[in-house]
């Protein structure tokens, strides 16, 4: 890295969330999500929910957004849905693990909203195009503070929930992932190498839906935390 003054701009911030009960911030590298890793919610997309290799997209880092946030409703879609999800943010480093390894590099475990505008979406599955747009944009990834593994463990089991204004619209639980935490790290990494500050966005389950301005969400997952967000006009 150059010296800092060298730059012909400012380089750009590093993308952060709290650590739960901590004046400490967790920088954020890059958000992998997975796609289709609750059975019933591949079900609802119409796709077969048989173990078939898990399939990652990305978001970019700065994509996060913290507990709490506004949401403006974005641009281009009619069709913004909201998917709760366990995230996993890595501490370490490695590629080509073993599950038991990859388990190993876990920082700790957040709640996150895996934004999507539903209609770019589908528009993109039908052509055979890139989801960047439906996926990756601004703001797209609202997520709790950061809860560490050396004080809750690794959850394999615990309930998912969403709320849109106070009415439940997704409750499952966690030990019905398809592809567990450690599996789908392995799996990731045979791609890319892991480093710290990647988070994982591990799949929603069924009742995705629409929201609106106005909409208060509040994705949950006992034992590891809850986001809240407000979606306003743009
Ligand atoms: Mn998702």
């Amino acid at each position: 890295m150059p010296q800092s003054s060298l730059y012909v701009l400012p380089p750009p911030a590093t993308p952060c969330l709290a650590i739960d009960g901590s004046e400490q911030f967790f920088p954020v590298r890059r958000i992998y999500c997975v796609g289709r890793n609750y059975a019933e919610h591949a079900r609802e997309m119409g796709a077969d929910p048989s173990r078939e290799a898990p399939f990652f997209f990305m978001k970019p880092g700065d994509a996060v957004v913290a507990d709490g946030a506004r949401l403006a409703y974005p641009g281009q879609t009619q069709d913004l849905h909201y998917e709760a999800e366990l995230v996993v943010a890595i501490g370490g480093s490695g590629e080509n693990l073993s599950a038991e390894q990859a388990k190993a590099l876990v920082f700790g475990y957040a709640v996150g909203l895996d934004m999507t505008r539903r209609d770019l979406q589908a528009q993109a599955k039908k052509g055979g195009k890139p989801w960047d747009m439906a996926k990756g944009f601004d703001r797209s990834a609202p997520c709790s503070a950061i809860v560490p593994a050396a004080r809750i463990g690794h959850p394999s089991a615990g309930r998912i929930q969403l709320h849109q204004n106070g009415e439940l619209r997704q409750d499952a639980d966690i030990a019905d992932l398809i592809w567990s935490v450690p599996e789908l790290l392995a799996n990731l990494s045979s791609f890319v190498r892991l480093e710290p500050g990647d988070l994982v966005f591990t799949g929603t389950p069924a009742g995705v839906g629409p929201c609106v301005a106005g909409d208060a969400l509040v994705a949950s997952v006992d034992g590891v935390g809850k986001v809240s967000v407000q979606i306003v006009e743009r």
